[in-house]
């Protein structure tokens, strides 16, 4: 704005008023650090009397500060009728206005510290004209439309409804036996950890254990290879219980898309297909609620239900799924969404115009649009530095790292729904979204 004031003399006084301005706040308002600093005691430094700040350079009370400005703007010419060496007080400083001068100038008064009427005039209408400004920068700002918070509002409400933080039902999924107890001291005795050490666990980095569960798969799988020590392995003891977990989420994922605003205006099919296409990444998605860092695990209430690496992995899936799944829990954990950006990237997972089998492509693509629209002014105006830097754009980085995630998912499913003893396990539901190699 240096060039719409017009030029160098404007920009010159612009500067020069600026800065006048900054001494003269300085001293209308007293900054307690800065006064503390010059270790100044609040007292006025011509008369003795209780200082207001620090005016025209020295701290003074306000009589001693109007005294300097007349007498600077009047240019008057005091002669002391003493000894020129009056000492002034808070009751005799009318008395000798010679010496009273003498002294506001010892203590460090400046008339170059007064603004002339043309000056304050100036400096007026700048600040005006920084109001102006600032008001019109406040109204320019991004703002979410009253429709848009509802949306937020019915996303929220509908995320509430579907998703329970305290995991109170998953009481009622299928129980792996003991199996999962055996192989848990298995790898106890083997790799000196479990989830019940958590003395060790919370000592540890978070690199360390991070290192730590890859390696347990690693040899996980190679037990897997070999013949098994643990007979538990090959029967895929986790399975039942993941399965009933899957599927329970998938429910959830259904109640959730159907309180998305325009879902239930698409068809049948089209929502069908959405919900087939994008639920495991949804389950992704929002099982990152339960994901902690400090034990890379998805920790749903008590060590009962705590879902480490090895237990996905006795539920059919490998590394080629599990370890890209766990860097994605991980840093989506680290960018700290709120709620509402939460709930929003699911909604727009869902409407993914791409997917496949999908008949009106426009009609999802433009709610999709809606809710990318209302996320970006969203992290505008609500999701404070450094936090929001890019983070719209890190967002749909993580759309498109859960489209490789269903990808391997739906491949390792393939492979593991293809043996009738394993699928025999899984649930209509799941057999419904996922496939059924079988029939
Ligand atoms: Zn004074
Ligand atoms: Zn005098």
């Amino acid at each position: 704005h240096v060039v719409k004031l017009g030029g160098w003399v404007e920009w010159r006084l612009a500067m020069q008023l600026l800065e006048m301005e900054l001494m003269e706040a300085r001293t209308l308002l007293p900054d307690p650090a800065n006064e503390f600093d010059r270790n100044v005691p609040r007292i006025c430094g011509v008369c003795g009397d209780k200082a207001t700040g620090f005016h025209f350079n020295a701290m003074t009370c306000e009589g001693c500060k109007g005294f300097f400005r007349r007498s600077m703007k009047r240019k008057a010419m005091f002669t002391c009728p003493f000894n020129s060496d009056c000492k002034i007080t808070k009751d005799n400083r009318r008395h000798c206005q010679a010496c009273r001068l003498k002294r506001c100038v010892d203590i460090g008064m400046m008339k170059e510290f007064i603004l002339t009427d043309e000056e304050v005039q100036r400096k007026r209408e700048m600040i005006t004209k920084r109001k102006e400004e600032e008001a019109l920068k406040e109204s320019m700002k991004p703002k979410l439309s009253e429709e848009q918070q509802r949306v937020i509002d019915i996303l929220l409400e509908a995320h509430r409804k579907t998703y329970d933080p305290t995991y109170s039902d998953f009481t009622q999924f299928r129980v792996s036996s003991s199996s999962k107890r055996i192989t848990r001291s298995s790898s106890v005795l083997t790799h000196g950890s479990s989830s019940e050490d958590s003395s060790d666990t919370f000592n540890c980095s978070l690199e360390c254990v991070e290192n730590r569960m890859f390696s347990n798969m690693a040899l996980n799988e190679d037990s897997d290879r070999s013949p098994p020590m643990d007979i538990n392995l090959s029967h895929l003891s986790m399975l039942p219980h993941l399965a009933d977990l899957v599927s329970y989420s998938i429910q959830k994922v259904i109640g959730f898309a159907k309180m998305i605003p325009g879902f239930r205006d698409l068809t049948a099919e089209d929502q069908i297909a959405l919900l087939k296409s994008s639920a495991i990444e949804i389950i992704m998605l929002r099982s990152n609620e339960s994901f902690s860092l400090e034990d890379m695990a998805w920790s749903c209430g008590g060590n009962e239900f705590k879902y480490q690496i090895d237990d996905v992995t006795q539920a059919g899936h490998n590394l080629e799924l599990l370890e890209p799944l766990v860097k994605f829990q991980v840093s989506l954990k680290k960018l700290n969404l709120h709620v509402e950006e939460h709930v929003l990237l699911m909604g727009i997972c869902i409407l993914s115009p791409d997917r496949p089998g999908l008949q009106d492509t426009s009609l999802v693509e433009s709610l999709q649009d809606r809710l990318s629209e209302v996320l970006q002014t969203y992290i505008l105006c609500k999701h404070p530095p450094p936090g929001n830097r890019l983070l719209y754009a890190k967002m749909i980085q993580k759309l498109a790292d859960l489209r490789s995630l269903n990808e391997e998912h739906s491949k390792q499913y393939r492979c593991l729904s293809f043996k009738p003893e394993h699928s025999m396990q899984l649930t209509p539901l799941v057999l419904e979204v996922f496939g059924n190699e079988i029939s």
